[in-house]
């Protein structure tokens, strides 16, 4: 059948079971009232899930974590040196549409008023390894804008100080951080895995199974509250927490690195050999 289609010459019926129609959804925005809204920090895990499941790993994880997050930062007395905005995208399985239509809807100052972007999408995966953005780009050749190696250190400080092994993600544009990273804004955030199968070293290292998903019931309909690993889950929030507060505190690590200065390249090499050697 396909080689008679591939000679040409044939006709073909084809039918469709699907619904293809236009339909609305909307971003979830809340932000801190206090903080300079000139180096605001952007905080965004995506809240829908793919038709074929609930999506509780992906990404309830996600969206679990940065509203209990959010909550606890408003039950603080202390208020942060910088703005917060927690965002709740929609439509991320679509193609990135819910952050793709907020960053199209900036103006240049409100772009510059960004000062980065942090992204958690998928951090409870059942068979989990710790993985970091590769804001560097030194793992996997595909770095974010100056100053995402910045966001990558102080993850990678913070798993170091536990005493956690982690890996690097690459930046391929799988998720919400990518009309960020197009728009200039450094990013960074965290993932406990998907589709890909675990190695020996990873089961080594991280408990789990060797040859098997990370995310076994990734986009099915088994992705429900027991499709989660709460270890994980935990671990990956606390140092969620820990980033979002440190940028909620200051951004002088990531300030005037975005435009390509060379004092600012001279750091970023410095920090991708301090990534280097604290990588695993
Ligand atoms: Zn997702």
């Amino acid at each position: 059948m396909g080689e008679d289609l591939a000679a040409g010459g044939v006709m073909a019926k084809l039918s469709v079971d699907a619904v293809s129609e236009i339909r609305t959804t909307d971003n979830v925005i809340a932000e801190t009232l206090g903080g300079r809204d000139d180096r605001v920090v952007v905080v965004g895990a995506h809240l829908d899930s793919v038709p074929e499941g609930p999506g509780i790993q992906d990404n309830g994880s996600g969206s679990a974590a940065i509203l209990e997050i959010a909550l606890q930062m408003a039950a603080m007395t202390t208020e942060p040196r910088n703005k917060v905005r927690f965002a709740w995208w929609g439509a991320e399985e679509s193609g990135l549409q819910g952050s793709q239509a907020y960053v199209d809807g900036l103006t240049p100052r409100e772009i510059k008023n960004i000062a980065l972007n942090l992204n958690f999408d998928m951090i409870g995966s059942p068979n989990f390894v710790r993985f970091v953005y590769d804001g560097d780009g030194s793992a996997t050749e595909a770095a974010g804008p100056n100053g995402s190696s910045n966001i990558e250190q102080v993850f990678l400080d913070y798993f170091a100080a536990q005493a956690l092994p982690v890996e690097a993600t690459a930046f391929d544009g799988r998720s919400d951080y990518g009309p960020f990273i197009a728009a200039g804004i450094p990013a960074g955030g965290l993932f406990t895995g998907a589709e890909d199968i675990k190695s020996e070293e990873e089961a080594a290292l991280y408990g789990g199974i060797a040859g098997e998903q990370y995310d076994p019931c990734y986009h099915l309909a088994c992705d429900t509250y027991d499709n989660i690993s709460l270890q994980a889950l935990d671990q990956m929030s606390d140092a969620a927490a820990h980033a979002i507060y440190t940028f909620a505190m200051t951004t002088s690590s990531i300030n005037g690195t975005d435009k390509g200065s060379d004092k600012a390249k001279k750091a970023a090499e410095a920090l991708e050999y301090l990534g280097n050697k604290l990588r695993r």
